[in-house]
C-alpha cells in the first residue's frame, strides 16, 4: 500500500467537516491535559478578543474531505501545546513528542530533529527501496536551509530521484500562488511516477485564519480552495489504482484549528482540534482501511505517523535491548586500573 499524506495548515475541522465533528463526541474536548505555561491567558500569550467573535457553520465548504470521510474514517486528533506549526508538524510528521524532537517555536533553534525521522524517512529506512516525495509551501517542512526542516534532506537518495523535495517559491499571491505551485508539480509527480510515499503540504487556510479569522469569508473561501486541492491530489493517484491496479491510503491531517478573530500557539479547545482522515482507493471495494486505522478512538499528534506506519506495514528495525543506542558517556579521568585484560 503506497501513502499519500496531505497537510492543511490551521484547518478548522469543526468548520470543514461539521456533521462528522458533531456525531463524534470524542471531537468535543481534548484527551489529555495541557501544559499550564501554554494555557491561553499566560504570560506571553496573545491578549484576548474584545468582544469575542461568533462562528458561522456553512455546510458543505469540503466536499472532497466529506467524500473521503464517507467512505473512509475520520480520526479525532488531539494536539499537545504549544500549537505553533513548527512544533505541530514536528510531532505529526516524525512520531515524536516536542520533548523528544525539541521544537517548541517556529524557529526551530535547538531542535532535535536529525534523530527524529520524518514519516518518509521512516519508511526508506524499513526498506531502502522505497521512493518518496514531499512538496511544501512552508520551507520549514523542507528546505535544508531554512529553519528545519522537518522531512529529512537525505541528498544521496535524492540523486536519481529516489526521494524528491519541492518547495514553493511563487509567493506573488501569498499562499494561493504557492500552494497552486505545490499542487501542480505535485500532482505530476503523484500521477506519473506514484510514489511510496508522499507528503503535500498546503499553507492558505492557515494564511487566511491569520488574515482574517476562522469566522471571516475569507477563511471560508481558504477552506474551500483546499479542499479542491485534495480533489486534485485524490484524483492523481486514483488514476494509478484504476490503470495500474495500485493501492493507495490517503490520509489528511492539520497542526491546529484558528480562533474566531485568528490566531493559535495555546490551549483553546479550538485550536488543539485536530484530525486524521484515512480513506482507502483501493482496486478490491471491499478492502477496508488497515487494523491499526479503525481501532483508536483517537489519537494524538505523535501517534499519527506511527499509526500510518503500521497500517502501510512499515516496521522499525531494533537492536538488541541491552544495547543502549544514542547514549554518550565519557570515561573519568582515573588512569589505568592495571587490570591485565583491558590493557592492550
Ligand atoms: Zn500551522
Amino acid at each position: 500500500m503506497k501513502l499519500l499524506l496531505v497537510g492543511l495548515d490551521g484547518l478548522r475541522v469543526d468548520l470543514a467537516l461539521p456533521g462528522p465533528v458533531a456525531a463524534d463526541p470524542a471531537f468535543a474536548a481534548p484527551d489529555h491535559p495541557a501544559d499550564p505555561r501554554f494555557a491561553a491567558g499566560s504570560p506571553g500569550s496573545a491578549p484576548p478578543a474584545d468582544p469575542p467573535v461568533s462562528v458561522e457553520v456553512v455546510d458543505g465548504l469540503a466536499p472532497t474531505l466529506q467524500r473521503l470521510t464517507d467512505g473512509g474514517r475520520l480520526v479525532p486528533v488531539w494536539m499537545t501545546p504549544p500549537t505553533d506549526s513548527g512544533p505541530g508538524w514536528s510531532s505529526l510528521l516524525t512520531g515524536t513528542t516536542h520533548e523528544q524532537n525539541n521544537v517548541w517555536w517556529n524557529e526551530f533553534v535547538g531542535h532535535r530533529l536529525g534523530g527524529c525521522p520524518d514519516v518518509l524517512s521512516q519508511v526508506f529506512f524499513a526498506n531502502p527501496r522505497a521512493r518518496t516525495f514531499a512538496a511544501a509551501t512552508w520551507s520549514a517542512l523542507v528546505d535544508p536551509n531554512g529553519p528545519g526542516p522537518v522531512i529529512h534532506t537525505r541528498p544521496d537518495q535524492q540523486v536519481g530521484g529516489q526521494h524528491r523535495v519541492m518547495r514553493a517559491t511563487d509567493f506573488s499571491e501569498g499562499c494561493r500562488s504557492a500552494d497552486r505551485q505545490v499542487v501542480a508539480h505535485a500532482t505530476q509527480v503523484l500521477n506519473h511516477e506514484g510514489p511510496d510515499a508522499a507528503f503535500v503540504y498546503l499553507e492558505g487556510v492557515d494564511e487566511a485564519g491569520h488574515r482574517s479569522g476562522a469566522a471571516s469569508e475569507d477563511y471560508r473561501e481558504a477552506v474551500r480552495t483546499a479542499d479542491e486541492h485534495v480533489r486534485f491530489l485524490v484524483k492523481a493517484v486514483a488514476e494509478r489504482v484504476e490503470r495500474l491496479g495500485e493501492d493507495w491510503l490517503v490520509a489528511v491531517v492539520t497542526d491546529h484549528g484558528h480562533k474566531p478573530e485568528g490566531g493559535h500557539g495555546e490551549d483553546e479547545v479550538d485550536v488543539r482540534r485536530s484530525f486524521l482522515l484515512v480513506h482507502r482507493i483501493s482496486p478490491d471495494p471491499d478492502a477496508g482501511l488497515p487494523a491499526p486505522l479503525t481501532t483508536p478512538p483517537t489519537l494524538r499528534s505523535h501517534e499519527v505517523t506511527p499509526a500510518l506506519l503500521a497500517a502501510l506495514g512499515v516496521r522499525a528495525g531494533s537492536w538488541t535491548p541491552d544495547h543502549e543506542v544514542g547514549a554518550v558517556r565519557d570515561v573519568e579521568p582515573l588512569g589505568p586500573t592495571r587490570d591485565l585484560r583491558f590493557e592492550w
